[in-house]
C-alpha cells in the first residue's frame, strides 16, 4: 500500500514537471515572439535599400542579422513607410542609408526607437552632381544637388563595405577582427567583379551612349566608361513634358540610339510611344536589385553590365 501510493506521488510529480517544462518553454516562444526580441545576440542592423543590405550581409557574416526595408519591386524616391516596417525595427541598433535625399523616411522610422544609429555610408566617396538635373525642378527634402545613386559603382562599393566595417566595430567592438577580415574579404570580390566586367566591356565599342529612364546611371558610367546619352525622367518621379520628349528625340537621333534601358521599380507608360516613334530596343536595367538573377550586390552588378553587353554587341 505504501509502495502505490509512494507510485503515485512520484508519478505526480514528474508529470507536473512535464507540464511545468512544456508551459514554460511555449511561454518562453510566445513570449520571443511578441516582443520580438533577438533569439540569438546577433547584432540587429538594418538598409534602406538592397544593394546595401546585401553588402552590410557581407562584411557582418554571421555575427549580424540584416533587415532590408525596401522590398524588391519598389523605389525609394517614391517609398512610403508602413506601420510594418516601424515594428520590424524594433532591436535594430543600426540604420544604413544612402543619404542626399534618397531616402530621407528612414529617419521618421526609426524615431521612436532607443539608441539607433543613423549612418550614411558615403564616408571618403566623392560624391558628383546628376549627369542630367533640372535647374526648374525644386530640391526635395534631403536633397542637395548631388546624385545620390553612388552604390552603383564598383569602386563606391568597396569603400561602403569598408565604411560599414568601421560603423559595426563601433558598436560590437569584441568582433572588430571578424568585421574588419569580412571586408577586406568582399573588397577582394569586388576587385575580382571590376577586373572582369572591365574586361568584358572593353570589347564593346567606344559610342555606346545610353537613353535610361531615370538619372541614375551616372557613376556606373564614369566607372565603365558608357557615354549618357539622356533620361526620361528629368528628375526622379517626374513625368516628361512635350518639350523635353522633343529635345531628347533629337538627342536620341543625334546619337543614334537605338535602344533605351527602361527600369523595373518604375512605370514605363508614358514613355512608350517615344519609344515606338523611333523604333527602340528595350533592355532592362536595374539599380536596385533583390530578385532573380539580381540576388547580390555582385550578381546585380553583373546582370547590368550583361544587359548592356547584350545590347551593345548584337
Ligand atoms: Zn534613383
Amino acid at each position: 500500500m505504501k509502495y502505490k501510493l509512494f507510485s503515485f506521488i512520484l508519478g505526480l510529480i514528474v508529470l507536473c514537471a512535464i507540464i511545468f517544462i512544456v508551459i514554460y518553454q511555449f511561454g518562453d516562444k510566445i513570449n520571443q515572439a511578441t516582443n520580438s526580441e533577438p533569439v540569438n545576440n546577433k547584432l540587429t542592423v538594418a538598409a534602406t535599400i538592397f544593394p546595401l543590405s546585401d553588402i552590410v550581409k557581407n562584411v557582418g557574416g554571421d555575427n549580424v542579422e540584416v533587415i532590408n526595408i525596401i522590398t524588391p519591386g519598389a523605389s525609394p524616391h517614391t517609398f512610403e513607410p508602413k506601420p510594418s516596417n516601424i515594428r520590424e525595427l524594433q532591436n535594430v541598433k543600426v540604420l544604413f542609408t544612402v543619404g542626399h535625399g534618397m531616402d530621407s523616411w528612414a529617419t521618421d522610422l526609426v524615431d521612436g526607437i532607443d539608441n539607433v544609429q543613423i549612418v550614411s555610408v558615403d564616408k571618403d566617396i566623392v560624391l558628383a552632381p546628376f549627369t542630367f538635373g533640372d535647374d526648374d525642378e525644386p530640391l526635395k527634402p534631403g536633397m542637395d544637388g548631388l546624385d545620390p545613386h553612388y552604390w552603383l559603382s564598383v569602386s563606391n562599393a568597396k569603400q561602403i563595405a569598408k565604411n560599414m566595417a568601421e560603423i559595426l566595430s563601433e558598436v560590437d567592438p569584441d568582433n572588430t577582427l571578424v568585421y574588419q577580415d569580412n571586408a577586406d574579404n568582399y573588397v577582394q570580390e569586388l576587385d575580382r567583379l571590376q577586373q572582369d566586367l572591365m574586361q568584358k566591356v572593353s570589347t564593346l565599342s567606344s559610342h555606346v551612349a545610353l537613353i535610361t529612364f531615370h538619372d541614375s546611371w551616372g557613376y556606373f558610367s564614369r566607372e565603365f566608361g558608357f557615354k549618357l546619352a539622356g533620361v526620361f525622367e528629368s528628375a526622379p518621379g517626374k513625368e516628361p513634358s512635350p518639350q523635353y520628349f522633343k529635345d531628347l528625340y533629337d538627342t536620341a537621333v543625334d546619337n543614334n540610339i537605338e535602344i533605351v534601358f527602361t527600369e523595373p521599380q518604375l512605370a514605363t507608360g508614358s514613355i512608350e510611344p517615344f519609344i515606338q516613334d523611333l523604333d527602340l530596343k528595350i533592355y532592362t536595367l536595374d539599380p536596385l536589385g533583390g530578385i532573380d538573377t539580381r540576388d547580390s550586390y555582385i550578381n546585380l552588378i553583373n546582370y547590368n553590365i550583361q544587359t548592356i553587353y547584350d545590347a551593345f554587341s548584337k
